[in-house]
């Protein structure tokens, strides 16, 4: 466009120079119209003007490692800004699970609620860089972009619900130990403490990730309880009122999933859990919590792989929960 009409065509006959500008007006108008019609549904999205309704349905969005290229368990950093960039432009605002399952669904008239979850405590979604002995988040991990895009939108809030692993291998493991990925496991429970102090959820994922329908009542309740007990360690007193299964598979003994007990054979002490909400891994957008389908037990979640996340949105526009004037 600006070189085929620059202003080296000025030397040309006036007719022509004429008719090149009427060219190149056309031309810019069109650019427009393009770029007007590119930016339509974002700006649609933002509008505030979107029928109230009550009774719809709600994406809960499903993360695992931020960073590196996109892949199957993977979202890369710059997918995942445009992710926040997409949902932000539709007119969708994040709440924690927790908030989904009260219905306390804190956003301006017009605006839909989203829920995002991360899985399994990489250092990718919450990384230390330490500077002249000082920790900073890692501006590129996920924590880092969203506090970022936060501030720069600060009608986006700090409420995702982080489904984390205490004691997992690889470093997931509260965001990572041992060195991997630079992070000291000295620093595990000050991002836990970080997360709750800002407004994000703590949510359980068993100790280290073990497939519940393999084992029996009392291991199921180990691995929950234990889960539970490594998050009140790094925040004494904290709630964890949200269970995410590991991989959706169910033990043997389902009610196990949403309470249950175990006793510590080395100390005696009996912990008690009992969790308002269960994730499952995969489904359609999940019915609201003002909608008759609606199931706290087992909210399903949707990843969010390749173009996935478009798609989700679309198919959940006919049905989005809006949020109505404040009564
Ligand atoms: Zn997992």
């Amino acid at each position: 466009m600006t070189r085929t009409c620059s202003s080296t065509h000025a030397r040309r006959s006036e007719h022509i120079v004429a008719a090149r500008v009427a060219d190149c007006s056309r031309r810019a108008l069109a650019t427009l119209l393009i770029a007007l019609g590119a930016a339509l549904p974002g700006l649609l999205g933002a509008q505030t003007t979107r029928a109230a309704r009550r009774d719809g349905t709600v994406p809960i969005l499903e993360y695992h490692q931020i960073g590196g290229e996109d892949a199957r368990w993977t979202r890369s950093t710059a997918s995942f800004r445009k992710d926040l960039e997409l949902l932000y432009a539709r007119g969708y605002r994040p709440v924690t699970v927790g908030e989904l399952v009260d219905g306390v669904l804190d956003l301006p008239a017009g605006m839909s609620p989203i829920v995002f979850t991360f899985d399994d405590a990489s250092p990718g979604q919450f990384r230390y860089l330490e500077k002249n002995g000082q920790l900073e988040i890692d501006p590129e991990s996920a924590v880092g972009i969203w506090l970022a895009f936060s501030k720069a939108h600060p009608d986006w809030r700090n409420k995702a619900t982080f489904c984390m692993l205490p004691a997992a291998t690889a470093g997931h493991a509260f965001f990572g130990d041992k060195g991997i990925d630079g992070q000291k496991t000295a620093w595990r429970f000050q991002k836990v403490k970080f997360l709750a102090e800002h407004g994000f959820e703590l949510c359980n994922h068993t100790l280290w990730h073990a497939q519940l329908n393999k084992y029996d009542d009392r291991m199921v309740q180990e691995q929950i309880a234990r889960g539970v007990m490594a998050i009140d360690s790094a925040v004494s007193g904290y709630r964890v009122r949200t269970f995410a299964l590991p991989l959706g598979l169910w033990p043997k003994n389902r009610a196990l999933a949403v309470a249950g007990s175990w006793t510590d054979p080395r100390t005696g002490k009996t912990v008690k859990y009992g969790f308002d909400a269960v994730l499952e891994v995969s489904g359609r957008p999940t019915p609201g919590p003002f909608s008759p389908g609606f199931n706290k037990r087992s909210l399903n979640r949707q990843q969010v792989l390749g173009d996935a996340l478009v798609r989700l949105l679309d198919r959940n526009e006919a049905t989005r929960l809006v949020v109505g004037p404040a009564k």
